[in-house]
C-alpha cells in the first residue's frame, strides 16, 4: 500500500502508534499538519520535545511534575502523614479535583497484574516502603476496583500492616472495574470517607 511518499507513511504510521488514535484518524492527522503553516508544526515538535525533556517524575510522590519536587508535596498545608496510593496520575487528579484530600499521594505507576506478568518489584512499591520510614499516619489504598488494583490492594495491605502504620482501602461505591478518572467528584469523596481499616 505505498500509494503515499515514504515520508507521509512514516508520519501515519507514527501518529497511529499513538493510544486512541487508529489508523484513519492518523491518516486525518498527517494531512492536516502537512497542511499547517511550518512555524506551528515546528511549535508543535518543539513542545512534545521540550515537555519530554523537563517532565520527570516527582522525587517523593513519583507523579509527573517538572520539578524536583512536585507542587502537592511541596505544598506546606498538605498533611505528609497522610498518603494515598494510586495506580497513575491520572487518578490523582482525579482526587485532587474534589479539593478536599489534605494528604499527599504516592503513584505506584501500574498495578500488580499475573496475566499480563505484572509483578510487584514492576510498580513503585519499594519507594512506597521507603517513605513509610519516615512518621506516616495512615497509608489509604485507592488502586482501582478492577482485579488488578484489588491484587495490588490486598498486597500493599500486606506490606505496610507489619509496619504497625494505619492502612485503609477506600470504600466501595466505586463500580467494580470502573476506572477511578472517570467517577464522579462526590462518588470519590464517599468512597473516600467512608474507607476501611485493614
Ligand atoms: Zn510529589
Amino acid at each position: 500500500m505505498e500509494y503515499y511518499s515514504s515520508q507521509i507513511s512514516q508520519l501515519i504510521e507514527q501518529l497511529s502508534s499513538l493510544p486512541g488514535i487508529g489508523a484513519k484518524t492518523a491518516q486525518r492527522l498527517a494531512f492536516h499538519i502537512i497542511d499547517m503553516p511550518k512555524e506551528r508544526v515546528e511549535k508543535l515538535a518543539d513542545t512534545i520535545v521540550k515537555a519530554k525533556s523537563t517532565i520527570r517524575y516527582c522525587s517523593q510522590c513519583l507523579t509527573l511534575t517538572d520539578q524536583e519536587i512536585c507542587p502537592i508535596c511541596s505544598n506546606p498545608n498538605r498533611n505528609q502523614k497522610l498518603i494515598m496510593v494510586v495506580e497513575n496520575p491520572r487518578d490523582m487528579s482525579a482526587y485532587e479535583k474534589t479539593a478536599k484530600y489534605e494528604g499527599v499521594y504516592h503513584v505506584l505507576h501500574g498495578a500488580i497484574s499475573p496475566m499480563l506478568g505484572i509483578g510487584p518489584a514492576d510498580i513503585r512499591l519499594k519507594e512506597l516502603m521507603h517513605r513509610l520510614e519516615k512518621d506516616v499516619d495512615e497509608v489509604i489504598i485507592a488502586t482501582n476496583s478492577s482485579l488488578e488494583g484489588e491484587t495490588t490492594a490486598m498486597y500493599i495491605s500486606k506490606l505496610v500492616k507489619p509496619t504497625g502504620i494505619k492502612v485503609s482501602r477506600i470504600a466501595s461505591g466505586v463500580p467494580v472495574g470502573g476506572d477511578l478518572e472517570y467517577i464522579d467528584e462526590v462518588t470519590l469523596l464517599r468512597a473516600l470517607e467512608g474507607r476501611i481499616e485493614l
